[in-house]
Order: structure tokens, then sequence, then C-alpha cells
């Protein structure tokens, strides 16, 4: 089989070795015999691996005791509602970051729970970078953020706290959870849909303080109440066992390589490949302002000063059947942005990166 690097922003690039073992999984999981996907969620085997992906997040994170680790469903845009509906009191106010597609779907939710303080935005310019000056309210309950901003390729390389002491931040991880260190002392909760750089859709994961929990003041439907997911130990109802499955190789995977730290310095060393090519050749243009560029999305566009209107539709449909013809697929950019998109998750190798780059190098209009 000829290499495919698949630079799809999600679902996305997945490690090899998580793959092999969900093939071996589908059929005889941990040599019991049977399929995974025909198991009870509460059969022995699958609650010991639920335990242990447990624990790998936990360590891998440096997840803090008093927080608990939730898998569930509805990807993460079902928590742009359970979040404020559980955490939003009706007159109570919340402080949100409209950095991006993403973040500004999140904050349309929450009007329908409480107040919403919008306390940037950069959506005029396309949210082609992450504003720096906030006006948070002084008695919001949270803070909310888009650590990475998926489509558009911007990343916070620091993320703001609340200046209200008693705040603290919500944070949508998903394009970018597992990638660094996460500082706990302001976090209330983190969640990320898997499939972008966690492992396969149909779980979200949810990392929550217990003592935010049970504070809204309203009546919540049972599914949707974080307190019956805590105490359910994220059994319920049937949760997505075999995503959970792949997630867990995903993460046995990041802890071989070393863990967080050293994932960030390989993320680091891809990232500064492309975006010094993408900076050194004529041909192309970043999309993103310099200083918020992400380590995991990458949009870039032909350079208008190289490449005539007339001429791009059909350059753009070139270089992607060139890169294709190599093995490098789904560059295609989101269609707001345009140009092309390179995500480099955890599980995109460098000898991917090299690939594009020479890609790059090599491709004449
Ligand atoms: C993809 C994405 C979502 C939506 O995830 P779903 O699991 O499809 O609901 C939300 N936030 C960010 C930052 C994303 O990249």
């Amino acid at each position: 089989m000829k290499a495919i690097y698949n630079f799809s922003a999600g679902p996305s690039v997945l490690p090899q070795e998580a793959l092999r073992a969900a093939a071996e999984a589908a059929t005889n999981f941990n040599q019991t015999g049977m399929s995974l996907m025909t198991m009870s969620h509460r059969s022995k085997p699958v609650m010991d691996m639920f335990a242990e992906t447990e624990e790998l997040i936990r360590e891998l994170l440096a997840v803090p005791s008093n927080f608990k680790v939730l898998f569930l469903g509805g990807g993460a845009s079902m928590q742009f509602c359970m979040a404020p509906m559980n955490l939003l009191p009706q007159n109570a106010v919340a402080d949100y970051t409209d950095t991006g597609a993403w973040g500004s779907k999140a904050l349309q939710e929450a009007k329908m729970f409480g107040q919403v303080n919008v306390a940037c935005s950069s959506k005029t310019d396309n949210y082609s970078y992450i504003p720096k000056d906030l006006q948070q309210s002084k008695d919001s309950v949270y803070l909310h953020l888009t650590s990475n901003n998926t489509i558009f390729g911007t990343q916070w390389k620091e993320l703001p706290t609340p200046i209200n002491p008693e705040a603290y931040q919500v944070i949508d991880a998903s394009s970018d959870i597992f990638s660094y260190e996460l500082d706990w002392s302001r976090i209330g909760m983190v969640y990320a849909g898997a499939q972008k750089n966690a492992g396969p859709a149909g779980v979200t994961l949810v990392i929550i303080r217990e003592d935010i929990v049970g504070k809204s003041g309203r009546e919540i439907p049972t599914i949707l109440d974080y307190a019956t997911h805590i105490k359910g130990a994220s059994m319920f109802n049937t949760p997505p066992v075999f995503s959970v499955y792949v997630m867990n190789e995903t993460l046995k995977w990041l802890k071989s390589l070393g863990g967080i730290k050293a994932m960030q310095a390989i993320n680091e060393r891809k990232a500064a490949k492309l975006y010094a090519e993408i900076d050194a050749n004529p041909l192309f243009k970043g999309t993103a302002a310099k200083e918020d560029r992400s380590l995991m999305n990458v949009p870039f566009i032909l350079n208008p000063e190289k490449v005539s209107a007339e001429q791009k539709e059909s350059a753009e449909k070139s270089f992607l059947a060139f890169c294709k013809d190599r093995g490098l697929e789904t560059l295609a950019g989101h269609r707001v942005v345009g140009g092309f998109r390179a995500s480099i998750y955890n599980a995109m190798p460098e000898a991917g990166i090299d690939a594009l780059v020479q890609a790059m190098k090599d491709f004449k209009i």
C-alpha cells in the first residue's frame, strides 16, 4: 500500500498502532474471542478498559482529583448547550470569546440559558487573529474559550483567565487537547469531541470540576445533567464503547512517545517546518496572524501577487491534484477561508509534513 498522509481537519488522522488494535478488537477483543462491538458496557473487560482510559487521561493531562472525567455522546456541539444549561443560572452572565465559527456557535447556544457577554471578537476580520484585549464582566460565572480555532488556524498561546476570582474557564479544546499541558488552576471544565486529536468520532471527553455542578437553579433533563453522568460513571446510558477503545489506544501511543511534553516538541517542529515553507515560498501565503498561528491547523492560500484571480481556481485544483498524486490527501481549505488547510494533529507523522513541504517546493503553475 502506498503511504497516504491524511490532512483532514476532522475526523482526522489516527496512529497506525491504534487502527491496528481497533481492527483486532473488532473481532477479538483482548483475547476474549468476542468483538468489542458486541460486548456489554457493564462487562468486566469493558469496565476495565474505561477505567484504564480514564487513568491514561488523568496521567497524561495531570488532572487533579477534584475533577471528573466523562465520556459522553453528542459531540462537542452538544456541550455548547449542555455547559450553559448546567453552569449558568438564568439571571447570571458568562463571558464568551468570539474567536471562530465554533466559539460563535457556543455563544449563540448560551444565550438561551443566561446572559452572554461577548468579551472579544475577531469576526469582522474573518477570525484571522486572536484578540488580546478582553472586556470581561466582573461578575461572570465563567469565561468560555476555544483553545484552537480549527477552521481559521489560530490558537491561544496562553489562555486568558477570568477577572472574577470566583469564575472559571470553560474550554472547548476539541482540536488541540493532548497537545500541551493544561494549567488546571482556573479551569472549571474542558471538553473535546474526540475526532480531531484524540480518537474517532462518537465520544466527547468532558473533564469537569465536581463542585461547579448542580448550581444552575434550573431543572435539567436527566441525560443532559452532568450530575447524572458523574453518578453513572459515564454509563447512565450505553456509552460509545468502541470509540473510547480507539481513544484508549491513541493515548497509549501518545504515552509511548513520551507523553504531552514530547508530543508538543514534535508538533512545534512539524508546524515550524510547514510555516517556514509557507513564508519562504512566493507561491503561497498564510492566512492567520503570525503570532496566533495554530500548531494543529495550517490554512494557506495561493499568493494573490503571483496568481491572478482568473488563474486561482484552476491553480488550486491543480495543486490539490498534484498533492493527491503523491498521497497527500484532504488538503482543500474550509469554504470560509478558501485555499488549503493542512491539519497536522498529534498523529500526523513528521514525514507527512516533509512530503507536503516537498510538494510545495516542486509545484509549478
Ligand atoms: C469540530 C469542532 C467542534 C464540533 O465538534 P462535533 O463533535 O462535531 O460537535 C466544536 N469545537 C471545535 C473547536 C471543533 O474543532
